[in-house]
């Protein structure tokens, strides 16, 4: 996260931070150096973060997402057991397991752009359907338009296609 320090002459003491576009802006007295602030900034940061992690990574949002997507791509004909976060998929973006209905999503994907999260889910969806993949795989991950597009953002961070059930 870049900080970015904004000094005003109306504060006296109180200093506050808040997140504009990925950028922590820290509201700082006039006459305060940067080495008083560190403390202050290492902690508002680290609460920011915080309240980002939980709202990235909450299950029901995740689950909700799915059904929109399913609706969407897959006429909602998708049933599946549970979709969830998991940390402990550091090379895999998910993993999904057809004959128990069970997803999985790498928390690494929670901070990625909206379009590359919507990708990994209907890719785990359409496994409900076709376990490999082969050309029918690809066909129903293709009903997502942004499928190309995010598959590039993946192999570009190492997440693509490193799946293993
Ligand atoms: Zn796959």
């Amino acid at each position: 996260m870049k900080i970015r320090i904004i000094r005003s002459k109306k504060r006296r003491k109180t200093i506050q931070a808040r997140e504009v576009d990925g950028t922590l802006e820290v509201l700082a007295p006039a006459g305060m150096s940067d080495k008083e602030l560190e403390p202050h900034i290492v902690r508002l940061k680290g609460r920011i973060e915080r309240l980002n992690q939980k709202s990235v990574l909450d299950d029901e949002t995740l689950e909700k997402r799915a059904h929109e997507l399913s609706n969407k791509y897959f006429k909602g004909l998708l049933r599946w057991n549970s979709i969830r976060w998991v940390a402990n998929q550091s090379k895999r973006h998910g993993s999904c397991t057809p004959g128990t209905g069970t997803i999985r999503i790498s928390h690494r994907i929670a901070g990625m752009p909206r379009f590359v999260k919507d990708y990994v889910i209907v890719h785990e969806l359409a496994h409900l359907v076709e376990p490999n993949h082969g050309n029918r795989f690809w066909e129903l991950v293709n009903q997502y338009p942004k499928s190309e597009r995010a598959r590039g953002y993946l192999m570009a961070v190492g997440l693509e296609e490193i799946e293993d059930r």
